[in-house]
Formats: structure tokens, C-alpha cells, sequence
């Protein structure tokens, strides 16, 4: 008998009518045939209501306690959602992550799947139910509840999915898929039907806000596609998965902006073996996020300017920590720019195009937007720019790549 995951964020769930609804959806998967595991995450803005009274209450509140609260949001879901199936005359059970068995680490607020015992899930199911299950949540060995961080109800159904040997992994959302670009930056942007693993894990990566990255990870170490589509209409959303022909054909698959960016330059650093190391691991250790790191040489290769891009928001920190360094070593003045946009383009169609970066810098140019910096790797192509100037180069590159245009 083949096996459905079908997942509902917070949107989807967000009232009585809309639990009512999921509901029906997932009695017509088991009507149609299949076994039905449903993962849900919690009403609407429940999460971050909770996250709000924990500050009330505390400046800092204890992870273990956050974990406590948190995933109690998913808990209420699953037993309204379980209420409505038998109210329709359906068979349904639900369970929390640690009642089913999904093992974690011991990471509170950020834990990560260890193992999932497939047991109880199957004897449930054997038994003829839909079974709904918490999303975001698990038990560590001890028994102690930790949640997957925010936005991971995502992971907690793609790796069911995996484990369970799902045809699909269906996410139910408000948006009817993804898009080419955030359709709020680019009205052009145009939904796409499919799109390969890696594509969607750069744009994640990139700053596409649609999926948690963990969830795609799994869809592409097991196989699962992943379908990600409206809860609200029958139309079908974007398919993620390993589907090389014809993705090929086109360079550019989709474009991001990232906003919340800042970059730090040292300057004079000795152009030396391990320097760079010694740098990158102080920073390292004050868990700073590194992003893109860009290194120039200067004055004959004796020193180098050595550049990354980090998170806005430790852009301060870092600025302090590379000048205590700067200090130490004698490297020359560091500096801070807060005011930096990322724009990105991608596509595994990049590994056989000719002329995509030529295109893409051609089109900024003739924008008049100019490029701070330039990164790349196999299938992404980014460029730091002004803050100023993100949105419309968005826009430009979008439009130099015809995305707003169905693939030939
Ligand atoms: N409820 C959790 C959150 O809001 C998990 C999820 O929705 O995926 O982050
Ligand atoms: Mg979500």
C-alpha cells in the first residue's frame, strides 16, 4: 500500500474551518487508497504568541523550559485535527514526537533528528488510521522534549517521509508553490512546476524564505519528492526533486535577494599560510556566521585584504573581534559596512551554460548598479551590492534571465 506524508504549517491550520478542511484532504488520500501520516505544525501565530509571553515573563528564558512551551503549540493541532477526522467518521490518532519514537540530540531549541522508530507509526496505521503527528518536536535518550527550531515542522515531515518510504511528501501551505523570485520583490516572478534539490537548497540558502533547508536535505538524501502546494486549492504547486532533463536547458533556475547582510574587510593581512586559518577560526569561535569570504592581494602579494559577509545583526561583533585581532597582529585598518545586499542567481543548468555571469554582470551595468563583490560556486553566482540598489537589481537580473517566462 503506498504511503503519503501530507504536511500543514501554521496557515493551514489556523482555525476551526481550515483544521476542518486539512482534515477532508487527507480522509480523500486514505479514500483514494492510501496510508496517511499528517504532520502538522501550530495555529496559526501560536508560536511566536508563546515566544512572546516566555520574554514576558523572563529576560532569558531557560532553552529547556522554551522547549516545554513550544511544543505544546503542535500538541494542540494534532488533537484538534485527530478530533475532526473521527468527527467525519475516520480513524485517527495522534502523537507527539516522543509517543512516536523520533529520537533527537540534545541541542535544546535547535535539536537535530537522530533516528525515528518506525513501530508504533506502522501498528497505527496497519490498523486502518490517519495518523497525525507534532511537528518540530522530539525526545532526546533521556526522554527530555526538544523542538527542531523554528520553522521545522517541514524537517519533521520530509524525514518521516524518508523513513516511512513515502511516495510524496506533500507541504500544504498559503502560498501555491515556488516561485522564481519573492513574488513581493518581483511581481513578474512566476511559479515554477519543478525544481531539483540543490536548486532549492541555494535559494533557501540565498535567502529564499520558503522551506526549512533541513527538510530538502532529507527530500534529497532519500529520494523523496517533495510537493509544495496550496492548502487551499487542487491546483498543483512545485515539485522538488532529482529531475535532470530538460532542468538543464535552462541556465537560471530562480533569483534571491539577501537583505539583513554586513560586511567586514581586513586590510594588510600578512600574506602568510595560516593566517587566514587562525582568522577564520577566532571567528569561528565567537560564532559568527560566515557567509561569502573574498580575499585580494595587495602590494605584490605580500599582504592580502581578506573580506566575508555576515549576518546584520553580528556585523558589530565581528567588527570587534576582527579589530582586537587586527590589533594583535598588525593587520591594517577593518571596517564595517552594514549597508550590503546580496543578489543571487540559480541553477544547475550553470554547469553546461556558457556566458551566465557575463549576462548577469552586462545586465547590473546597464542598471547602473554597481558590484561591491562577486562570489560563486557550482550553481549560484552572487553579488554583493548597495542597499540601496538590492531590489532593483533583483529585478534586473530577473528579467535579463527571463524568468518571468515559462522555459522553452
Ligand atoms: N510551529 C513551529 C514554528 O512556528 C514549527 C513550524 O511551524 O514549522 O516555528
Ligand atoms: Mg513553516
Amino acid at each position: 500500500m503506498s504511503l503519503i506524508v501530507q504536511k500543514f504549517g501554521g496557515t493551514s491550520v489556523a482555525d476551526a474551518a481550515k483544521i476542518q478542511r486539512a482534515a477532508r484532504r487527507a480522509i480523500r488520500a486514505k479514500l483514494d487508497g492510501k496510508q496517511v501520516v499528517m504532520v502538522v505544525s501550530a495555529m496559526g501565530k501560536t508560536t511566536d504568541i508563546l515566544v512572546g509571553l516566555a520574554r514576558e515573563v523572563a529576560k532569558t528564558p531557560p532553552k529547556r523550559e522554551m522547549d516545554m512551551l513550544l511544543s505544546t503549540g503542535e500538541q494542540v493541532s494534532i488533537a484538534l485535527m485527530a478530533m475532526a477526522i473521527h468527527d467525519a467518521g475516520h480513524a485517527a490518532i495522534s502523537l507527539t514526537g516522543g509517543q512516536l519514537g523520533l529520537i533527537t540530540d540534545s541541542v535544546h531549541t535547535q535539536a537535530r533528528i537522530q533516528e525515528i522508530s518506525r513501530e508504533r507509526i506502522s501498528e497505527e496505521l496497519n490498523a486502518g488510521k490517519i495518523v497525525i503527528v507534532a511537528g518540530f518536536q522530539g525526545i532526546d535518550e533521556s526522554g527530555e522534549i526538544y523542538t527542531l527550531g523554528r520553522g521545522a515542522s517541514d524537517t519533521t515531515a520530509a524525514a518521516l517521509a524518508a523513513v516511512l518510504g513515502a511516495e510524496i511528501c506533500e507541504i500544504y501551505t498559503d502560498v501555491d508553490g515556488i516561485y522564481t523570485s519573492d513574488p513581493r520583490k518581483v511581481p513578474q516572478a512566476r511559479k515554477m512546476d519543478v525544481i531539483n534539490y540543490d536548486e532549492m537548497l541555494e535559494m533557501a540558502a540565498t535567502g529564499a524564505g520558503v522551506m526549512h533547508s533541513r527538510a530538502i536535505e532529507f527530500g534529497k538524501k532519500f529520494g523523496v519528492p517533495i510537493h509544495v502546494r496550496s492548502s487551499l486549492t487542487d491546483q498543483p504547486g512545485t515539485m522538488i526533486m532529482e529531475h535532470k532533463e530538460g532542468l538543464e536547458d535552462v541556465a537560471v533556475r530562480g533569483a534571491t535577494l539577501k537583505e539583513d547582510l554586513a560586511t567586514i574587510v581586513m586590510s594588510r593581512v600578512q600574506n602568510t599560510p595560516g593566517v587566514a586559518a587562525e582568522v577564520f577560526a577566532e571567528v569561528a569561535r565567537n560564532h559568527i556566521l560566515v557567509d561569502d569570504i573574498i580575499q585580494n592581494f595587495i602590494e605584490d602579494g605580500k599582504f592580502a585584504n581578506i573580506g566575508f559577509s555576515t549576518n546584520q545583526s553580528q556585523g558589530q561583533e565581528a567588527l570587534e573581534i576582527c579589530q582586537r585581532m587586527a590589533k594583535e597582529r598588525g593587520f591594517g585598518p577593518v571596517d564595517l559596512d552594514e549597508k550590503v545586499n546580496k543578489v543571487s542567481i540559480v541553477g544547475v543548468g550553470m554547469r553546461s551554460h556558457v556566458g551566465v555571469a557575463s549576462t548577469m554582470f552586462r545586465a547590473l551595468s546597464e542598471a547602473k548598479i554597481n558590484i561591491d563583490s562577486i562570489s560563486t560556486s557550482e550553481i549560484v553566482i552572487s553579488v554583493i551590492v548597495r542597499e540601496e540598489d538590492g531590489l532593483r537589481a533583483l529585478q534586473t537580473v530577473h528579467k535579463a534571465f527571463k524568468l518571468d517566462q515559462p522555459p522553452a
